[in-house]
C-alpha cells in the first residue's frame, strides 16, 4: 500500500509518497510560490532532484503537477496514479471535535470549515489542499491528521484559561496545543527505545524548532502542552514571543499607536530569539554571533533555554515525576550545546548527560549516562510517517 502525505501551506506544499510495506519514502517534494510568480516544484528520489518550474495559479494546479511528477516516466516512482491507495492530509486545527485522525467525508469538511476561525492562517490552505486532491482523485480515500488531536486528552484544569468561563463555552477559547503529531510520534518511539509500554511511562517531549513546544505525556496520553489557543503561546520561538504578560499588548498598542494587525505582526514575526538577538531567527546564526561575543545573541539563547528548562520542571510537577525527556525538531535534534545548557539546570531531577553522545548527530539515540535517573533521548521527528501510518490504519479498518 502506498500513501501520499500532503502538508499544504498558504503558498507552499510538502509531500511524501511512502510505501507502507517497509515504510520507505519513495519520493518527497516541495512546491513553493503557489499562486505567485516563480512557482517551483522540487522532487527528490534517492537524493536525486527533479525540478519543474512553471506557473501554478492555485493548489489544484500544484497537486496535479505533484501527481505528474510521481508518475513521470523518467523521474517518477509509480507507473500509475491508481497505485496511490490513500492520501493523508496534515490539518492544523481539529478543534474539540477530533481527538484522533479521521476519514474525510462531508461532515468532516464542515467541521474543518468551522475551525477556520480558530486557525485563520492554517486551516484554509489545508482545506484547499483536500478539495484539490478530492477533485483530482475522487475515488481515493483521504484521511485528516490534526496537530491538535493528541492534546485532546488534557484535563480541564490544564486547558482552561482563567477568563470568564463563557468565553470557553461560547467562543471556544481554551488551550488546544499544536505539534501533536510530532509529540505523539517521538513519545511512542522513546517508549520503544526503552523497551517499555508507553502506558507505564511519564515522558516530556521537547519539539524545538522554529516553532517550539513541550508536551507532558503520561501513560501515552498528553496531559499538558505549552502552546495554547494558538501556536504563539509557551516557549520562546524563532520569531514568536511565547508567553508574555498579556498586559504588554494593550500597553504597546496605546504607547506605540499600533492597531490589532500591527501588534499581531510584532508578537508573531518580530519577537522570539529574533527579536531579542536582533541577529536572526535561525539558531545557527545566533549561536555563531554569540560565539563572536554578541551579548544580545547570548541573551537570546539564555532566554530560550531558561524557558525550556523551567517548563520541563513545571511538567515534571504536572506528571509527578519523569522517566524520560525527548529532544526533537531542528534545534532539538541538532544542537548539542543547547541540549546541554537546558539539561545542566536539571541535575536536581537526577539527569546526567553523556557529553560524547550528546555531541553526535543524525539518528535516534540516548544521550544520558547509564546512571542518569531520567533517560534523555534525541529522536528525529517524522510527522509524515505518523500521518501515513494513521492513514493506512484508518483506511484498512474502513472506519
Ligand atoms: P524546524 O522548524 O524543526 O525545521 O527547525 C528549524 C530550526 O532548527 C532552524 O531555525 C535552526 O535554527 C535550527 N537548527 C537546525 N540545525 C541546527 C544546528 N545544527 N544547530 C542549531 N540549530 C539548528
Amino acid at each position: 500500500m502506498k500513501v501520499l502525505v500532503i502538508n499544504c501551506g498558504s503558498s507552499s506544499l510538502k509531500y511524501q509518497l511512502i510505501n507502507m510495506e517497509d515504510e520507505k519514502v519513495l519520493a518527497k517534494g516541495l512546491v513553493e510560490r503557489i499562486g505567485i510568480e516563480g512557482s517551483i516544484l522540487t522532487q527528490k528520489v534517492n537524493g536525486e532532484k527533479y525540478i519543474i518550474e512553471q506557473p501554478m495559479k492555485d493548489h489544484k494546479v500544484a497537486i496535479k503537477l505533484v501527481l505528474d511528477a510521481l508518475v513521470d516516466k523518467e523521474h517518477g516512482v509509480i507507473s500509475n496514479m491508481s497505485e496511490i491507495s490513500a492520501v493523508g492530509h496534515r490539518v492544523v486545527h481539529g478543534g474539540e471535535k477530533y481527538a484522533e485522525s479521521v476519514l474525510i467525508n462531508e461532515d468532516v469538511m464542515k467541521a474543518l470549515e468551522e475551525c477556520v476561525k480558530l486557525a485563520p492562517l492554517h486551516n484554509p490552505p489545508n482545506i484547499i489542499g483536500i478539495n484539490a486532491c478530492k477533485e483530482l482523485m475522487p475515488n481515493t480515500p483521504m484521511v485528516g491528521v490534526f496537530d491538535t488531536a493528541f492534546h485532546q486528552t488534557l484535563p480541564d484544569y490544564a486547558f482552561t484559561y482563567a477568563l470568564p468561563y463563557e468565553l470557553y463555552t461560547n467562543n471556544g477559547v481554551r488551550k488546544y496545543g499544536f505539534h501533536g503529531t510530532s509529540h505523539r510520534f517521538v513519545s511512542a518511539e522513546a517508549a520503544k527505545m526503552m523497551g517499555k509500554d508507553a502506558k507505564d511511562l511519564k515522558i516530556i517531549t521537547c519539539h524545538l524548532g522554529n516553532g517550539a513546544s513541550l508536551c507532558a505525556v503520561d501513560g501515552g496520553k498528553a496531559v499538558d502542552t505549552t502552546m495554547g489557543f494558538t501556536p504563539l503561546a509557551g516557549l520562546v520561538m524563532g520569531t514568536r514571543c511565547g508567553d508574555v504578560d498579556p498586559s504588554i499588548l494593550p500597553f504597546l498598542m496605546k504607547e506605540l499607536n499600533l492597531n490589532v494587525d500591527e501588534i499581531n505582526d510584532l508578537i508573531n514575526k518580530k519577537s522570539g530569539v529574533f527579536g531579542v538577538s536582533g541577529v536572526s531567527s535561525d539558531f545557527r546564526d545566533i549561536e555563531n554571533a554569540a560565539k563572536e561575543g554578541n551579548k544580545r545573541a547570548e541573551l537570546a539563547l539564555n532566554v530560550f533555554n531558561y524557558r525550556v528548562r523551567t517548563s520541563i520542571g513545571s511538567y515534571a510537577a504536572a506528571l509527578n515525576g519523569v522517566d524520560a525527556i525527548v529532544f526533537t525538531a531542528g534545534l532539538g535534534e541538532n544542537s548539542g550545546v543547547n541540549r546541554e545548557n537546558i539539561c545542566n539546570g536539571l541535575t536536581y531531577l537526577g539527569i546526567k548527560i553523556d557529553a560524547e553522545k550528546n555531541a553526535q548527530r543524525g539518528e535516534a539515540m540516548e544521550i544520558s549516562t547509564p546512571d542518569s535517573k531520567v533517560k534523555v533521548f534525541v529522536i528525529p521527528t517524522d510527522e509524515e510517517l505518523m500521518i501515513a501510518r494513521d492513514t493506512k490504519n484508518i483506511v484498512a479498518s474502513g472506519k
